[in-house]
């Protein structure tokens, strides 16, 4: 299947006719599909990003240049700040509309849940950005509400209280009480009602409090266990019954203010919105008539983010848009409470994924390639006339004679046999290297048939991934894009420049880490899921960049220090109106350097430096080492301390283009 799409719009043998052009380039990438109005390719066949949705543009090449002018180089984050406003401005005016459209009495404010990106940029911009929608803050534990408390100065003073919560976060949040915030501590369990009645108390302070449902409905896709029995979080039905009763009988009825529910992360289908939306408005409903004043339906997180572009409820994809999940949303509550007589909360919803998920783009750069198929002349059998490389020879030249699939059992039966020969002593390096190298150019060669007749035998559809070449980036999956290690989750990926150019090698992706798992082999496709993307041919020593896309929520934030490489560089761009497809970089931040990560796993900098210099000490003492160059390899080691953790490409490779 893999190989009949690839077929479908390319075939290396018949394309010279249709000559590549920027709009292909766009088509086959992606861009528009998943871009959502954002990504685009200009005139030189580069990616240039559109912060605000419109016409002005940033080429994010020229941002790299710059980058690297300040000393910054790939491995390097992306930041595009407007687009996080626009973001939030989409959001914010999908329920406006959708509020209006369905005269709806509530309002609409979203509070921004801390934990998808908690860089301060991020969230400081997201809430300047909801201002004037009243936007809030989300903590979902006690490092973030730390956080929240001290910005919420600056946020809508709304601030929601999410997590497992001890003495000292249930204390942080009545302090922002007593502020005059409006903090929400939402009672994700039973005994969190118990600590709140009673520190409520002590400190004199009413608390806000909220319930969290362990909702009956499901997500859908890779969180769907977010809710419903398994749920770690959330009250049962029981439960909830059980805690309005503690409330009452505390005089604290008045108090509960929320009811809030988050099915998952990523949800797919509207349909398990749809159905969340209904369940958590009954609540509502019921709890308004025992009484209790609530004024927010919260409907948590979960909103997607279409990273493939297919419009469709495969996991990487979500089968809905944004006005209509926001239509969804306020027309359900809107049903349910009529039905019931009751008035209409006001809507908080806690998207994060869908907010911050677009504004990052993940430079990498290709440092090497590893190809199977051999470059230079055909081996030939030598003065030995060695009887398997004559046979492998025969099957590479004498193809036309059989089919691919014999071909393909001959080549496999001749390698076998190579590699038994050498186990056993027969067979010397030289020769089982040759065997080895006709071995894949028959395959090469069975590919390149098999492309050109149309017809693929099930047995050879995986061969071009297994022809396919590793694109060796500098950068580690585990630090940059740990929910495609971990979750499996698809990020769309491009070369940021070249797209004038057809590309026309199938690659994979490989990392600098130690550890097999550091890789992209999964990329995303309008159907499924391929294997390999085609990249632009890579000669060491001319840069080539590519970008993945859509990774500015979580494993932007949650990197982990697999062999100990560290935080990439970053910058942060805003748009620049007084100039053509103008831009500036606001901030910087370093990566880590090594000194740094090791300190943080307890080795101090001063110690290893004493230790190799004993080292180095001892060695000129016994005339190993002449002092002039002991000198010269301690300060090779000490330098290095301060060194970033990435490869260092600055000597092999600059930009080459001048910004315009
Ligand atoms: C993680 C989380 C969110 C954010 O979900 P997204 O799908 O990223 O919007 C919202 N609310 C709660 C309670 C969460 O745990």
């Amino acid at each position: 299947m893999i190989f009949g799409q690839a077929l479908a719009h390319y075939d290396p043998l018949t394309s010279k006719s249709e000559p590549w052009s920027t709009a292909q380039a766009e088509e086959y990438y992606g861009l528009k599909r998943w871009g959502g109005g954002h990504f685009s390719v200009d005139e030189e066949g580069c990616v240039c990003a559109h912060p605000a949705g419109d016409h002005r543009r940033i080429r994010l090449m020229d941002v790299i240049e710059e980058a690297a002018e300040a000393g910054l180089h790939p491995p390097l984050t992306i930041r595009i700040q407007d687009l996080l406003r626009h973001r939030v401005e989409l959001l914010a005016g999908a329920f406006t509309q959708a509020i209006k459209d369905e005269k709806y009495s509530g309002t609409y404010r979203g509070v921004f849940p801390i934990k998808v990106n908690q860089l301060r940029e991020v969230v400081e911009e997201i809430i300047d950005a909801g201002k004037p929608f009243n936007f809030g803050l989300e903590a979902g534990s006690k490092p973030e509400l730390l956080i929240a408390l001290a910005l919420s100065e600056q946020s809508g003073k709304l601030l929601i209280c999410n997590g497992y919560k001890d003495e000292a976060y249930i204390r942080l949040a009545l302090l922002g009480t007593r502020l005059g915030r409006e903090v929400i501590l939402v009672i994700e369990q039973p005994s969190e009602a118990d600590s709140i009645i009673r520190l409520s108390q002590e400190m004199g302070i009413t608390p806000n409090v909220g319930i969290r449902l362990k909702l009956h409905s499901h997500g859908e896709g890779k969180w769907r266990n977010s809710s419903g029995d398994e749920a770690k979080f959330g009250l049962s039905i029981r439960e909830v019954m059980d805690t309005v009763k503690k409330l009452n009988k505390a005089g604290l009825s008045e108090s509960l203010k929320l009811v809030h529910f988050h099915i998952g992360s990523q949800v797919t289908d509207i349909l398990a919105i749809k159905r969340a939306v209904t369940e958590g408005a009954r609540y509502y409903c019921e709890l308004r008539k025992l009484g209790h004043p609530v004024r927010y339906l919260d409907v948590g997180g979960g909103l997607g983010i279409d990273y493939d572009g297919s419009r469709s409820n495969f996991e990487s994809s979500m089968n809905y848009s944004l006005p209509e999940y926001a239509r969804d949303v306020v027309y359900n509550i809107k049903k349910v409470c009529d039905d019931a007589g009751e008035d209409e909360p006001d809507i908080l919803s806690e998207s994060g994924r869908a907010l911050v998920a677009p504004h990052s783009v993940l430079v990498l750069e290709v440092v090497d390639r590893i190809a199977k198929i051999p470059e230079g002349k055909v081996p030939r059998p030598g003065k030995k006339r060695n009887t398997v490389i004559k046979d492998m020879l025969h099957t590479l030249e004498e193809g036309a004679n059989y089919s691919q699939l014999e071909r393909f059992h001959d080549a496999q039966q001749k390698r076998e046999e190579a590699a038994s020969l050498f186990s056993l002593g027969y067979m010397d390096l030289e020769t089982t290297a040759k065997a080895e190298n006709l071995y894949w150019r028959i395959c090469d060669d069975i590919r390149n048939n098999l492309r050109r007749d149309g017809y693929i035998p099930e047995e050879l559809e995986d061969l071009d991934t297994l022809l396919a070449e590793q694109y060796v980036c500098n950068f580690s999956v585990f630090q940059s894009l740990l929910d495609h290690w971990a979750l499996g989750q698809l990020f769309p990926v491009a070369p940021l420049h070249r797209l004038r150019e057809e590309p026309g090698t199938e690659a994979t992706l490989v990392d600098i880490t130690c550890d097999s798992d550091g890789k992209i082999a999964k990329f995303t496709d309008l159907e499924d899921v391929r294997p390999t993307l085609r990249l632009h041919d890579f000669t060491p020593g001319q840069p080539y960049y590519l970008g993945v896309f859509l990774v500015g929520a979580y494993q932007d934030i949650m990197g982990d220090l697999h062999n100990l490489f560290g935080r990439v560089n970053e910058v942060h761009v805003f748009l620049e109106d007084d100039e053509e497809d103008g831009f500036y970089i606001e901030e910087t931040i370093d990566g880590f350097r090594t000194n740094e990560i090791l300190d943080l796993i307890q080795y101090k900098e001063s110690d290893l430096i004493r230790r190799m210099k004993a080292q180095i000490d001892a060695a000129i003492k016994n005339d190993e080492v002449k002092p002039r160059e002991g000198v010269r390899l301690l300060n090779l080691y000490t330098d290095q301390l301060k060194e970033k953790t990435y490869l260092d490409t600055r000597d092999t490779k600059r930009p080459k283009r001048k910004r315009s």
